[in-house]
Formats: C-alpha cells, structure tokens, sequence
C-alpha cells in the first residue's frame, strides 16, 4: 500500500473529516520531513505509517474542536509544526502562526509552508514574551499547544494570547484529566474557563499499540489581568 492508503486508514480508523482529499499534500510534507530529518533533528517518529499515527493523525484530532468560520490561529511550542502543519494543510481558510523559541525548527516549517502554500507564518520568540507584546497579546481566535507543558504552566503560556471569546485548545496525554482538574484555578485566573475535556484513543490500524489521549477546550471568556504571564522562571517554579 502507498502513503495515500496508509494515510486514508489512519484517517478512517480516528474519525477524521476532510483530510483524505488532502492527502498527497501529506505525502509531500512526510517527505520533506525525513528529508529535513537527516540535518537536523526534529522527531525521532519518521517511519512512514508510524509518522502518519504519532504526528498527521494525531495533530488532526484537533480538528473537530476548531471553529469552523475563518480565523486566526497560533499554534505555541510548534516544534517541528505539530498540529500546525496538519492543520493549516486542510483549513486553508485560518492564519496559522507557528511560534517556538527554536529557530532551527521553525525553518523547516517555513520551507514545508511555502513548499505546500500554506497560509502560516512562523515566529521565533519564547510564548511568554509574545503573550506581554501587545502585537501578540489577545490577538488571536484560537491558540493550539501540543506536547509542551503540564496544562497549569501551558494556560500561562497559551491563555494570554487568545483574545476575549477566543479558544485555547490543548492536546494531551494520558494526564490530561489530571492536569485539567489541576489547572482550573490557572485557567480562571488567567481569564479562562475549560468548556470541555474529551477524552479518547487514538486507534492505530497498522497494529502498534492504541494510545490514550485528552483534548482540553479553554475558553477565554475574560481579558487576561496586567500581571500575567510572568518571567518563565516564575511560571515555573509556582504555577498558578
Ligand atoms: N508541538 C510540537 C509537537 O507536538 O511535535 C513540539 C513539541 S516539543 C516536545 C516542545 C516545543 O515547545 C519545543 O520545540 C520547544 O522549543 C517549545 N517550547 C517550550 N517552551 C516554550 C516557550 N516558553 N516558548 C516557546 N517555545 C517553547
């Protein structure tokens, strides 16, 4: 079977909608991501059907939580453009920001971005410092963050950044949950109220292992107070 067959299964398998049509543009970006791959390092997950469950279909759970008129969105701690890359390849209509504090990793989003005329734009900065500057700071209608930080620090990271009425989606593990519960105050405090915690498997059809995942919608339901985000070492050291 090829990689559109591959990605088709996965597709299926995780009730993902909208993505098949795209999927030779998924075949690209696999390829240019274990091309890349080879200088620097990215992800350690480049096998083919692996890539297509650990990375494409699993940015791709997003989907169903994102709204569905045209908006803006930026996507914190992007690594090497997880979920932005999925996404933004099958909602053409958002503008995707990818921001990581990384450069290195941020090129290659930007080369996958042009090669696949993708409306995203990449910003090297650390998530705190964007959420102070006012050309960042509530401008967004959707923040996304996948793999970064335990949810308490990530809603400092992330919640600052969403504007009122906006949306803070946050993909995690199996702790998810946990953090959820854990980061309720964070959430309030920082001007957000979790609306839904989802919680589900992501089926892998090529025989590896299921794997456990939660998605935590934060709404942003009042303007994030002057203080906040602090310095990263505070956030850190007495999250809220
Ligand atoms: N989201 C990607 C994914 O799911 O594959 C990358 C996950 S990687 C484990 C975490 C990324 O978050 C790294 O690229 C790191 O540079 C970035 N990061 C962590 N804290 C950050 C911060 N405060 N500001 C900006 N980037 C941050």
């Amino acid at each position: 079977m090829d990689f559109s067959g591959y990605f088709a299964q996965a597709c299926e398998a995780n009730g993902i909608i909208g993505a098949v049509e795209r999927s030779g543009d998924f075949g690209r970006l696999h390829a240019m991501l274990v091309e890349f791959n080879r200088g620097v390092n990215l992800t350690a997950v480049t096998g083919e059907r692996e890539a297509i469950i650990k990375h494409y279909a699993d940015s791709l759970t997003a989907l169903k939580y994102l709204p569905q008129r045209p908006d803006t969105l930026i996507d914190v701690g992007c690594g090497g453009g997880f979920p932005t890359l999925p996404l933004a390849i099958v909602r053409r209509d958002i503008a995707f920001t990818a921001l990581d504090s990384t450069e290195k990793k941020l090129r290659f989003v930007d080369m996958a971005a042009k090669e696949l005329s993708l409306g995203v734009k990449t910003l090297c900065a650390r998530a705190e410092d964007a959420g102070r500057d006012p050309a960042h700071r509530e401008a967004y209608g959707i923040v996304t963050a996948r793999a970064v930080a335990r949810l308490n620090v990530l809603c400092e990271l992330c919640l600052p950044l969403a504007r009122v009425g906006g949306v803070f989606i946050a993909m995690k593990g199996p702790s998810g949950l946990e953090e959820a519960r854990e980061a309720r105050i964070a959430a309030a405090a920082l001007g957000g109220e979790i609306s839904e915690t989802a919680q589900f498997t992501l089926a892998d059809p090529f025989g590896g292992e299921e794997m456990e995942r939660v998605i935590i919608v934060i709404e942003k339901v009042r303007p994030t107070p002057e203080g906040y985000p602090r310095q990263y070492g505070r956030i850190a050291k007495k999250p809220l």
